[in-house]
């Protein structure tokens, strides 16, 4: 891999083939892959990770709202798109652009009707999500005999799935919670089958899911963090590969002696003789204020140094101290050896946050190695 110069997110496509090989293997040979490439494919790049995924094979999408899902089709993506939480304004749009909305109350069932049928269509594909306890989007038991109604009353529109999102699948404690989730499901969607003349598909697992409930994965699974390469368990991660490394370089190295502070408040002093190294990365590229001050930390030729003082808007400082390093030099601050995992539990949060939030001033290199 060549040196970077400046700040630089690396995805590895290799890595995206490996990852979505290993899901692929736990899944029995009926379910297929729904790829989840919302908030720019987890904060990597949705275009060139749906290109590379479409290429394996995959044959379903889904992001989390309109705009994501009019991006893949500018960039010439055609599998079908769900778009997990499009608000009525979008309605016109997401019907121009073949994308297919989840549908959560009865106030956005009306109001899709209502679009497709203004613009005549036939039949269009949409997706019932139903609330089995995550208690953020869909509807319950008793709504379903008046989603029942609308749907007999218009052709406009016709179910392609029924699906629902797990509150917990990725912790053993709350194993009987989800396997209520599971049940309450396998309930509504026998009652939607009876209502309904025809057999939509349906799908309820994330990640963990796959790993943890084989026998949730029914017609499809929604498959988002493990493609990228995270678990959110030990024993998966080991098995997967994250995609993304996040470098950057040694803009300045300066000297310090006792009582010279470092950075805004003046958060850290020195109490020797020292060395510091300032990079070109910040909060608003996505390494947030949690960081500072010790907590977390990157690596520069193989060695630890702890991140000192404040992070800036676009600029954090490190304790280089005994690490042999120059101006120029390479840092990773997460990826390969040095896991996202590690970098997000020091500042407190999860892999998906920290990766979601690598912000869009960071440059993004496809690699195939
Ligand atoms: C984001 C999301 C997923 C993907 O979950 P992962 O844990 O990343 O696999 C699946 N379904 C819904 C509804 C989501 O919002």
């Amino acid at each position: 891999m060549p040196p970077v110069h400046e700040t630089t997110l690396e995805i590895n496509l290799k890595s995206l083939e490996h990852n979505y090989n290993y899901l692929r293997s736990k899944l029995a040979k009926g379910s297929k892959i729904m790829a989840v490439v919302k908030a720019f494919g987890y904060g990597s790049e949705s275009v060139e990770i749906a290109k590379k995924l479409s290429e394996l094979g995959v044959g379903y999408f889904a992001v989390a709202y309109t705009k994501e899902g009019v991006a893949l089709r500018e960039a010439g993506i055609t599998a079908p798109i769900l778009v997990l939480h499009p608000q009525s304004i979008n309605f016109e749009e997401i019907i121009e652009r073949c994308l297919e909305p989840s549908i959560y109350s009865e106030f956005v069932l009306k109001a899709f009707i209502k679009t497709a049928e203004k613009l005549e269509q036939n039949e269009y594909p949409i997706h019932l999500k139903l609330n089995t306890g995550l208690n953020r989007l869909g509807f319950i038991a008793p709504e379903l005999n008046t989603v029942f109604e609308y749907l007999a009353k218009s052709d406009a529109v016709k179910v392609k799935s029924i699906f629902s999102h797990l509150a917990a699948s990725e912790d053993w404690k709350e194993r009987e919670f989800t396997l209520q989730q599971l049940d309450k499901f396998r309930k509504m969607a026998f009652r939607s089958f009876q209502n309904l003349d025809y057999r939509p598909l349906l799908h309820i697992s994330n990640t963990s899911a796959i790993i943890n409930y084989p026998e949730a994965a029914f017609d499809m699974v929604r498959c988002g963090i493990g493609l990228y390469g995270f678990g959110n368990d030990e024993n998966i991660n080991k098995h997967l590969k994250p995609i993304g490394t996040l470098k950057t370089i040694v803009s300045q190295i300066h000297q310090l002696v006792p009582g010279e502070s470092v950075g805004y408040k003046r958060a850290f002093t020195a109490t020797e003789k020292m060395k510091s190294a300032t990079l070109p990365i910040g909060y608003a590229d996505g390494i947030n204020r949690q960081y500072g001050n010790g907590r977390g930390g990157v690596f520069i030729n193989g060695n630890y140094a702890p991140i000192i003082g404040n992070v800036c808007m676009d600029m954090l400082m490190i304790d280089i101290t005994g690490i042999d390093c120059k101006e120029g030099d390479e840092v990773i601050v997460f990826g390969g050896p040095h896991h996202a995992t590690q970098f997000a539990a020091s500042g407190n949060t999860i892999s998906y946050e920290l990766i979601t939030g690598i912000s869009q001033r960071v440059k993004r290199v496809i690699v195939q190695e």
